[in-house]
């Protein structure tokens, strides 16, 4: 779990993914043909057939690497930080969060979010049920303005900080969606031998806010098969109903039959199946209403190709306590590893 915990802790704004990037690029670069990083910043590991085989199909696998994160808006007179979102927080869980700021020097300034407003003690009845939006937020990095504003401009990433934990067979900790599919990423190179197909192992950028790092690299790559790797919702907890719960912590890895983006490729989901089955790995189906993965964008690449997405069953999402199961990440990886090997 050590490079979990690595990949969890790392920063990584959507756009800002270079530290990431950094990382994951010393963990494959003796696993791949070729390890290149394209002009929008998406790291492209790929094997080729073992063959050599220059009709193989075409496979590409993206896991992203950016999580949902701030972008500094302005200091404000008071030498507090404002900040403008990237991606979608439920701003009831970011009261109270430790942030970090990363300035253009490289320095790292940690700092408290939390919203304008008075604290309970003094509060009135409607303060107490009001909803924040992020722009009433603010960062307390205890700097004098002067020296804040030196250091801190417009346009540096924030993120969240949170230490990865284990609970049980349970791992849980920030950006999970997506770093627990980065490090099935970087497994699978490690586990893949011999295929028949050209890989392209994809830790893509700015998937949160539109999948923009699949939409160039699916371009450039033009695959056959496409399959995003991300976290889907595990809503199995309190105050919801079975029906919705989407899927369940430690049944398996999701295969993904639909969501709000896609269409999985009927052929791609009944081999899945089929695989997981003979090869008795632990899986589940996915049809999730809402939200998408890469695999909404390589489905549409140039002319299209089959795409599919494999789900890591997931607790509190869009959360620094997000909530993974071992036995799931272990799936998935075993999954892709029976899928692409010869
Ligand atoms: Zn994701």
């Amino acid at each position: 779990m050590e490079l979990l915990k690595i990949l969890s802790e790392l920063p990584g704004a959507p756009g800002r993914e270079e530290k990431v990037r950094e990382f994951i690029e010393s963990k494959v670069k003796d696993l791949a043909d070729e390890v290149r990083t394209d002009v929008m910043g998406n790291l492209i590991c790929r094997k080729r057939p073992t063959s050599g085989n220059d009709d193989a199909p075409v496979v590409m696998i993206a896991c992203h690497m950016d999580e949902i994160a701030f972008y500094v808006r302005q200091i404000d007179d008071q030498g507090f930080v404002r900040v403008h979102n990237l991606g979608g927080f439920d701003t009831r869980n970011l009261f109270a969060r430790r942030v970090r700021i990363q300035t253009r020097d490289g320095e790292e300034i940690f700092g408290n979010l939390n919203p304008g407003g008075r604290p309970v003690h003094i509060a009135s009845e409607k303060d107490r049920t009001k909803i924040p939006k992020v722009h009433e937020f603010f960062i307390d990095t205890g700097l004098d303005r002067e020296e804040l504003a030196e250091k801190v401009r417009p346009g540096d990433p924030v993120t969240l900080v949170q230490e990865l934990v284990q609970l049980g067979d349970l791992v849980s900790g920030k950006c999970l969606d997506n770093r627990a599919a980065c490090w099935v990423g970087v497994r699978l190179l490690e586990a893949l031998k011999k295929t028949p197909y050209d890989v392209h192992v994809v830790f893509t950028v700015q998937e949160e806010i539109g999948l923009r790092g699949a939409i160039t690299s699916g371009y450039d790559i033009n695959p056959d098969i496409s399959i995003a790797v991300d976290t889907t919702l595990a809503v199995d907890t309190p105050g919801v109903p079975e029906e919705e719960q989407i899927t369940a912590l430690g049944e398996g890895a999701a295969i993904k039959v639909l969501d709000a983006y896609m269409v999985s490729d009927k052929k791609l989901v009944d081999e899945f199946i089929a695989l997981a089955e003979e090869r008795e790995i632990p899986h589940q189906y996915e049809v999730l209403p809402m939200g998408g993965t890469d695999g909404g964008a390589m489905q549409r690449a140039r002319s299209g190709s089959r795409a599919i997405t494999l789900s890591i069953p997931t607790r509190y999402i869009h959360t620094v306590t997000e909530t993974i199961h071992r036995g799931d990440l272990q799936a998935t990886v075993d999954l892709l590893q029976a899928y692409l090997s010869e």
